[in-house]
Formats: structure tokens, C-alpha cells, sequence
């Protein structure tokens, strides 16, 4: 083969479909959403986990569920080179679950908070909103059985949106309570007594979901299954009364907080371990759910570990960009302290040195590192949007002085060519 081989070249600069490049201005955004997160998550008490990209594809067939559309259809899973079957994570609930029970975490003092953000892998149908590599911001608490647990897990969710600008009449937190294993039972039941009406009319998985996991019928997403969904029975009429009481406080503590719910029986998360709350953020202009989460106690004894209950959230990163659209909730894009222009070979050595102590004094400094001309330099300080300029020649080599210059409002000073001149200069 030539040096080009034979392989494609037009898939070389073109990004797999489903994928998204995060140019800067993207990628600042990203950035900005996940360190708010860990920074609001980490008063919480949460500590930053991270886990492997792939995992024995064994856990999430176990930990996402047989029955879901993930494990179903969505997986990147490929065997590698001695055969073991690996999967690129598509969510990270089962494995911080797997790494909290592989290094003894259970056994540190109780409740657990762990947090994370990672790249999430699914093959689906790319759309706006949904690709096939995105990322998730996620909180995990482990060993809390309580109402007020789920509450302050939704008032670390509500905190980062108001922290980011989304007012919280953009978005509904809609809640429900899918009960224990008991009470899906009886729901089950009830559920397939209703769709058996219509079982014809399904769409193919629905039919299957109809025999392994009714309550996922509730999530399909087909609009031809959407109208069976209107009078379907509600999880909420079959919750016992001990998870009635549970959902109560669960509302009560979100009233407690200050924090606006809508309750809304049709949100189900239809796994088996999943118990009690469930719930998700929605953004009211065009229905897009940005996070989802719920209670899931039997996760933990359904991988191996001790019995723990478990209750946790995860946000989509790039739907939060789109959430929080321009402007509202990001900082600005960062400009250059200053630019250090040099006329000459000696100058250009001494405005690198000045620019290198400058950074480590954390001011943002540039030098020119291409050998332009100064009025080529001076152009580029202005494209750059440099906040002060200084051009250092002979001259100012030799008396040690220069003018440090406010590119805005043209306002000029001298300074020594010393660092604290200059940043005082710039400070002031
Ligand atoms: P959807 O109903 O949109 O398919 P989901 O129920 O599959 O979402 P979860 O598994 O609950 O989503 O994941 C939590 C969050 O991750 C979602 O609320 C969403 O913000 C984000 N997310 C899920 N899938 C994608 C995707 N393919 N692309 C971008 N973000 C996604
Ligand atoms: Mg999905």
C-alpha cells in the first residue's frame, strides 16, 4: 500500500457519526458546568470518583438491565484481543457501584457520596440532544434509606442549576414514586391486563416489553404507542402504604427546601432494583429531559456486594450547554492579561522570561513566538483582545523602563521592568 493506504480518506477528517467536537468556545462551557458541579457537589460531601471507559460488559448487562433499551440496542461492546467482552460505559451508576464494592468503600463511614463526570458511550439514532459519545455530571449516595436523602440529592441538582442561570421556572422537577417490589407486582399485573387489550396494536417492543417488563411500556418513546399510555394505571395507585408514606416525606422535604416538583405518575425507571423515587428535569420550552435519577436500593446486592440502598442523579452535559444556551450562566471567554511585544533578538529573550515569571504569578501574558515584525505583534495584541500592551526594545532594555499601555482606553504608564511594577500596574 502507498503512503496513503487504500482507506478512506474522506472518513479521516470527518468525526464517527454521533460524535461531537468540543471546539474552545464549546468546551469552555462544558468546563464551566463540571467544575460548578464538583465545586457545589463537594460541600455536599461528595467525592469525585472515576472510573474505567469500558467495563466487563457482564455489569451492565447486570447493573443497567437485561429488559432496557441500552443493554438491548445501545451498546458499544466489542471482545478484545483475548476475547473477553468489554463495553464502553453507557452511564456511570454501575460503575461507581462495581468500583465502590471492589475497594471496600461500604465499609468507610455511611452514607457514601460519590460524584463523577464521564464520557458515556450509546449507539443511537444521532439527533439534536443525543449523540453517541456524550458526557454526564452524576451523584451517588450510598447507605441512606431515607426521603430526606432523595430531597437533598434534588437540592444538589436545583443548587447547580440556579449556580449555571437556568431559573427554575424554565424546567419542571417531575417526581414520582414507583414503589417497592411488591407494589410493582400488583402494578405489573394491572399494567398487562390493560395493554393485553391492545396487544396487536403495540409496537414490536413493546409486545416483548409487554411479556418481560410491563412498566417500560410507559416509557416508549413510539407515538403510535403514545395513546394507550393516556389511561394506562398509574404506579402511584399501587404503592403500599409504607411507600406512600415514603413518597410524602420525599415531597416534604422538597417543600422543606424550598424546591419546586410536579408530580407525574407516568415517569417510571422500569428495572427491578429501582425503588421508590424516581424523577427527572425537564425544560418546559420544548420538553428536552436534561437529568434523570432515582432511588435504586437493590443494585448493590444485584452486583455482589452487601445489601446497601443507593439513591442517585445524572445529568447530560451537553443538554445543560443547550439548556443554558448563549450567554445567561457562562463566564465570559477569557482574554490575555497582557502582550509583551519585543523589537529584536535580545527583547524577544527578555519578553519571554517577563512573560514566563508574569504567568507564574497567574497573569495571563503573551509574547510573540512566531518572529513577527512589532506592528504585526501590536495587530495580534489587538485581535487577541490582550487587556495592556508594553513593546520592549533596546532602549528599554537599557533603562530598565517601559510603557505599559491600557489597550481599551489608551491610558499609558511607565514602568520598571520588574514584576511587581508591572503587575501593580496592571492591579491597580
Ligand atoms: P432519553 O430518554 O433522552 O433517551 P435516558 O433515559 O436514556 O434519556 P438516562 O439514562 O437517564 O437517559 O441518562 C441521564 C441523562 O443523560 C439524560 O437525562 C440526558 O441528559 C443524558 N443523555 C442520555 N442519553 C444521551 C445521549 N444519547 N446524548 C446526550 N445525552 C444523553
Ligand atoms: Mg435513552
Amino acid at each position: 500500500m502507498g503512503r496513503h493506504g487504500h482507506e478512506n480518506m474522506g472518513l479521516i477528517t470527518k468525526a464517527p457519526r454521533g460524535t461531537l467536537d468540543k471546539l474552545p468556545g464549546e468546551a469552555s462551557k462544558c468546563r464551566a458546568i463540571e467544575n460548578n458541579a464538583l465545586e457545589i457537589a463537594a460541600v455536599y460531601g461528595y467525592k469525585e470518583i472515576r472510573t474505567p471507559v469500558f467495563e466487563h460488559t457482564a455489569l451492565f448487562k447486570r447493573g443497567v438491565g437485561d429488559t432496557t433499551d441500552i443493554v438491548q440496542k445501545e451498546m458499544y461492546t466489542f471482545d478484545d484481543k483475548k476475547g473477553r467482552s468489554l463495553t464502553l460505559k453507557p452511564e456511570g451508576t454501575a460503575s461507581t457501584a462495581r468500583a465502590a464494592i471492589e475497594n471496600g468503600l461500604f465499609n468507610e463511614a455511611l452514607p457514601l457520596k460519590l460524584c463523577y463526570v464521564t464520557n458515556c458511550y450509546r449507539y443511537e439514532a444521532p439527533q439534536s440532544g443525543r449523540y453517541r459519545e456524550f458526557s454526564q455530571f452524576g451523584a451517588e449516595v450510598y447507605g441512606a434509606d431515607t426521603p430526606l436523602c432523595d430531597a437533598e440529592l434534588i437540592a444538589l441538582a436545583y443548587d447547580l442549576f440556579t449556580e449555571l442561570g437556568i431559573p427554575d421556572n424554565a424546567y419542571t422537577i417531575e417526581i414520582n414514586s414507583i414503589g417497592c417490589p411488591e407494589c410493582r407486582v400488583k402494578y405489573q399485573d394491572s399494567l398487562r391486563r390493560y395493554y393485553s387489550e391492545f396487544e396487536d396494536k403495540l409496537c414490536r417492543d413493546c409486545m416483548e416489553r409487554l411479556e418481560r417488563n410491563p412498566m417500560r411500556l410507559i416509557d416508549c418513546k413510539n407515538p403510535s404507542c403514545g395513546e394507550f399510555k393516556e389511561n394506562a394505571p398509574l404506579i402511584l395507585d399501587y404503592n403500599c402504604d409504607k411507600c406512600a408514606e415514603f413518597f410524602n416525606g420525599f415531597k416534604s422535604g422538597l417543600d422543606l427546601l424550598s424546591i419546586p416538583y410536579t408530580v407525574n405518575s407516568k415517569i417510571v425507571r422500569g428495572l427491578d432494583y429501582y425503588t421508590n423515587t424516581v424523577f427527572e428535569f425537564v425544560l418546559k420550552s420544548n420538553g428536552l429531559v436534561f437529568g434523570a435519577g432515582g432511588r435504586y436500593n437493590g443494585l448493590i446486592e444485584e452486583l455482589g456486594g452487601n445489601a446497601a440502598p443507593a439513591s442517585g442523579f445524572a445529568l447530560g452535559i451537553e443538554r445543560l450547554v443547550a439548556v443554558i444556551g448563549e450567554g445567561a450562566g457562562f463566564p465570559l471567554p477569557k482574554k490575555p492579561d497582557i502582550y509583551i511585544a519585543a523589537l529584536g533578538e535580545k527583547a524577544a529573550a527578555f519578553a519571554l522570561k517577563l512573560t514566563r515569571d508574569l504567568r507564574c504569578a497567574c497573569i495571563w501574558a503573551e509574547c510573540d513566538i512566531v518572529g513577527r515584525s512589532v506592528k504585526a505583534q501590536m495587530r495580534f495584541a489587538d485581535k487577541i483582545g490582550a487587556r495592556f500592551s508594553m513593546v520592549i526594545g533596546e532602549n528599554e532594555l537599557e533603562t530598565g523602563k517601559a510603557v505599559l499601555k491600557d489597550m481599551a482606553t489608551k491610558d499609558s504608564r511607565e514602568v520598571g521592568l520588574v514584576l511587581e511594577q508591572i503587575l501593580g500596574g496592571i492591579y491597580q
